[in-house]
């Protein structure tokens, strides 16, 4: 058992990253709509993840860290969910495996909750405490007793790198969660969960960013699509400001990339890049199969069709501030 742990948590666990997104992913899960995500070092001396969504059932809460302990049940619907269905009820188990875990959570009201204590996958404390509604993980020294995997971490900036651009990606694909991360005790960031995804990009690229925005909206029989892109007197020399959202994922796709960049660069010289946050609503039955979501890339059904909305969608905004 602690050796299938260890190996899985080899999968699931590859660095600090890793555990923010498996511990924030099940926040969100848990109805949460504030979400604090505080690291230490890049998250190699400690992560924390504090929600105030349904908490676990003291019952429960031992058996959660044992393997396939889930509670989610698929319900097919959602793409997204049933190719990520490989590593339901593992990530406790495997982040457990690795690190010296401590959660507190309690699903009433009442104050009163549970409290566990976990080292290298051996269980310490199970007890009674005090506790608001609502989860608080603690994980301290991950890898401490894998060295080998610890080997490979790289600087403490790369590895906050992926935490906070992870947490960015969120932020952006869910503007109804509050979220905040904080690094050494300085915020990073801090969303105010109401909906807005202009607050989002004021909270991630500043308020001047997020002044020179223009709002999109476009829809059709297949496709409904909002969002936000920067004026063609506010541009980027690079494309790292564009952001996809698909029915409130984050994802990856060259092609409506291109599609966004030629409807913005058939009116203005193409060598900038716009800021640019577009959410796309549309059936799921529209998204390929053949997707990675863990690597975030995505490929349409129907992508010519798709495409040239985009563009289109683009180009008429722009239109309509350059006239
Ligand atoms: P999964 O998310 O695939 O169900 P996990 O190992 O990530 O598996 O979590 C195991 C279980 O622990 C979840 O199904 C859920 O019931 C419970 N759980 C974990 N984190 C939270 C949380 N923040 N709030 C409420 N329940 C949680
Ligand atoms: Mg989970």
């Amino acid at each position: 058992e602690h050796i299938a742990n260890q190996i899985a948590a080899g999968e699931v666990v590859e660095r600090p990253a890793s555990v923010v997104k498996e511990l924030v992913e099940n926040a969100i899960d848990a109805g949460s709509t504030r979400i604090d995500v505080a690291v230490e070092e890049g998250g190699l001396d400690s992560i924390r993840v504090t929600d105030n969504g349904s908490g676990i059932d003291p019952d429960d809460c031992e058996t959660a860290f044992y393997r396939h302990a889930t509670s989610k049940i698929a319900e097919g619907r959602d793409l997204f969910q049933i190719i990520s269905l490989g590593f339901r009820g593992e990530a406790l188990p495997s982040i457990a495996a690795v690190s010296k875990v401590r959660v507190v959570t309690s699903n009433e009201q009442d104050g009163r909750g549970r409290k566990i204590e976990i080292e290298g996958g051996n269980l310490r404390v199970n007890e009674e405490t005090a506790a608001p509604k609502g989860t608080d993980f603690l994980v301290r020294e991950l890898f401490y007793n894998t060295p080998a995997r610890l080997k490979y971490m790289k600087t403490i900036q790369t590895e906050l790198g992926h935490i906070s651009d992870y947490m960015y990606r969120l932020a952006l694909s869910r503007p109804d969660i509050a979220f905040t991360l904080r690094h050494n005790g300085n915020t990073l960031l801090q969303t105010l969960g109401n909906g807005d995804a202009l607050q989002v990009i004021a909270a991630i690229y500043g308020t001047q960013s997020a002044k020179a925005m223009m709002k999109i909206e476009a829809e059709n029989m297949d496709y409904t699509l909002q969002g936000y892109i920067s004026r063609p007197d506010f541009t980027r020399a690079n494309r790292n400001g564009m952001s996809l959202i698909v029915n409130g994922r984050y994802i990856r796709n060259y092609g409506l990339m291109q599609a966004v960049l030629k409807g913005y660069h058939t009116l203005l010289p193409i060598n900038r890049y716009p800021l640019v946050v577009l959410q796309l609503s549309m059936h799921p039955s529209l998204i390929d199969v053949n997707v990675h979501p863990s690597k975030l890339e995505v490929r349409f059904s129907k992508e010519p069709e798709l495409f040239s909305f985009i563009e289109e969608a683009v180009r008429n905004v722009l239109r309509q501030e350059i006239l």
